[in-house]
């Protein structure tokens, strides 16, 4: 497989639609061109990974290695030495920052898993939603619904398949040099169409274009596409959960510390002793989270960093909040990541560093 068969399924599970206004997901360093046999996941690009890139095709890294805007790259420095092993072995490097910490099915889903939280959903919905009408001539509307279903659209909670469709006259007068489906060139048409309206994540709108193009029996498909102000509540920052049962707050942070591979907790604020179930969890610097928590009924915070300050005020609104290290609580992103390439590409050599 190529370069872009693998940035191209990590895209898949991670849209970039889903960073951040501020973060750098995404390609970092090229070529993207070119096969890829041997793939590094890593949380950074740190100088370990830096040392040995013979035969690496491609660095798959959690934090980007280029964040801030550079002035000038010096080999003595180590970004500098970063860059000039990149590019002196034509190894790519690609980051998947923010979109892994937002999507369905990224490190949220992973941190809730460990403590088998129920009715899991985003602490902050980050996702974005637009309508889709599509006008189809009678007969049709069934065949493109199918697949505009199958490629992601029409979801609202728990409801599959949701749509909506209103019948009416369409017009079209077919132009010099067209292949109208229905009528002729130079005569004006009018057909009985259904408007086909449904709702579509942002992310999956070019799938459920090329799914409606496919589908559809016109030359021309005239659809309309609006932005809404419903978030998409299958994305966003943290997570939060109902336990199966009630525990306590102390055994919770136990089996979550044992669950990162023995991480103690490094700050605690508020009350270990208290029994919870609703459980909030953020990986990496969740501090500027703890509101959402809060909003979102947790009685305990699990993150990787959490300010001083912010933890005097989460437990001092009634929130049991505990750090865990940002590393600590983002490393599942290497065996992750790893194993799903290893998944879709069993040829493909994985090293998890
Ligand atoms: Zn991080």
């Amino acid at each position: 497989m190529d370069r872009q068969d693998v940035v191209a399924f990590l895209n898949e599970l991670f849209p970039p639609a889903l960073a951040e206004d501020w973060d750098r997901s995404g390609l970092q360093v090229g070529p993207l061109e070119g096969p890829c046999r041997r793939v590094v996941v890593a949380l950074d690009f740190d100088l370990e990974v830096a040392r040995d890139l013979s035969a690496v095709d491609l660095v798959v890294t959690h934090h980007p290695l280029l964040f801030r805007p550079l002035d000038h790259v010096l080999p003595e420095t180590p970004l500098g030495a970063k860059l000039q092993a990149l590019l002196s072995s034509r190894t790519a490097c690609y980051a998947v920052h923010t979109p892994y910490d937002s999507a369905q099915g990224g490190l949220g889903e992973v941190l809730a898993g460990y403590l088998g939280l129920e009715e899991v959903r985003p602490l902050s919905p980050r996702g974005r939603l637009v309508k889709l009408a599509v006008f189809v001539p009678c007969g049709h509307a069934d065949r493109v619904a199918e697949a505009v279903f199958a490629a992601g659209a029409g979801e609202i909670g728990r409801y599959g398949r949701c749509s909506f469709r209103s019948r009416g006259i369409g017009t079209f007068l077919p132009g010099e040099g067209s292949h109208p489906y229905l009528g002729e060139v130079g005569r004006e048409e009018r057909v009985d169409e259904i408007r086909l309206e449904t709702v579509v994540p942002a992310e999956r709108l070019p799938a459920v274009l090329a799914a409606v193009k496919g589908t559809h029996p016109y030359e021309e498909v005239a659809y309309d596409v609006y932005p809404l102000e419903n978030p998409s509540p299958l994305h966003g920052l943290g997570r939060g959960g109902d336990l199966p049962g009630p525990a306590a707050a102390s055994d919770v942070v136990c089996r979550f510390g044992e669950a990162l591979g023995g991480a103690g907790p490094r700050a605690v604020y508020g009350d270990l002793g208290r029994e919870v179930r609703r459980v909030a969890l953020c990986g990496g610097s969740g501090g500027d989270l703890w509101e959402d928590a809060l909003a979102f009924g947790a009685e305990l915070y699990l993150t990787g960093e959490i300010g001083y300050h912010q933890g005097r005020a989460a437990s001092e609104s009634g929130l049991t909040a505990v750090a865990f290290g940002h590393q600590e609580t983002e490393r599942p992103f290497v065996g992750h990541v790893g194993r799903l390439l290893n998944e879709r590409f069993p040829d493909l050599m994985v090293v998890e560093r």
